[in-house]
């Protein structure tokens, strides 16, 4: 049960907050959902959602995620979420479980860069987003412990330089050669005569 510890967290009478009623996971090739929540709980943080398999996979990262690949966010597993909290916006009541203001920072879609299931059992998690704020391919990668509050950074992957190739060694020697074959140097003329 996905759900269970973000039921037994909430009195759902109380908060206006998605009771998540069981939904089915997503065909085969539809696009999953992201979102990325600023939460004004106790302390101001940042919840990231990923879709998968039927709920959202849940991160709250302890600040304002960046697009700048050198800055790494600590982010904590947090029980999973029901599907429905993609769209929730608004407050949770004083006294209830994260009581404070919750804003829709970002949201989008998103393309798994590795299989999700192994990259979550793995602790390497890398997504394309496709969201307002967030574009392009960021990481979670889990530093220590495991499931609920373990701690992983959040980051955007380092894009390849434009302009700076790293020398492909075989195609260098593949065109090296080529071209002798086409173009014999004297040297090979001279070789194949004397033979
Ligand atoms: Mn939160």
């Amino acid at each position: 049960m996905p759900l269970k510890e973000y039921r037994r967290k909430r009195n759902l009478r109380k908060t206006p907050e998605p009771a998540g009623t069981p939904s089915r996971r997503a065909p085969k090739g539809a696009t999953l959902r992201f979102v990325i929540q600023e939460h004004h709980a106790r302390r101001l943080h940042y919840d990231f959602r990923l879709e998968h398999r039927g709920t959202m996979k849940s991160w709250a990262v302890t600040n304002q995620p960046s697009d700048d690949h050198s800055v790494r966010r600590l982010a904590i597993e947090t029980e999973d979420h029901p599907l429905d909290y993609a769209k929730f916006h608004g407050r949770i009541p004083e006294g209830e479980y994260g009581a404070g203001v919750v804003k829709i920072w970002d949201r989008g879609t998103f393309e798994p860069l590795k299989d999700l299931d192994g990259g979550l059992d793995d602790g390497v998690v890398e997504v394309l987003l496709r969201g307002r704020r967030l574009k392009g391919a960021y990481v979670l990668v889990r530093t220590r412990g495991e499931g609920t509050r373990s701690q992983w950074l959040f980051f955007r992957k380092k894009r390849r330089p434009v302009g700076l190739c790293i020398p492909n060694v075989e195609a260098i020697e593949h065109r090296r050669q080529q071209s002798n074959s086409e173009f014999p140097t004297p040297r090979s003329k001279r070789a194949r005569r004397r033979g």
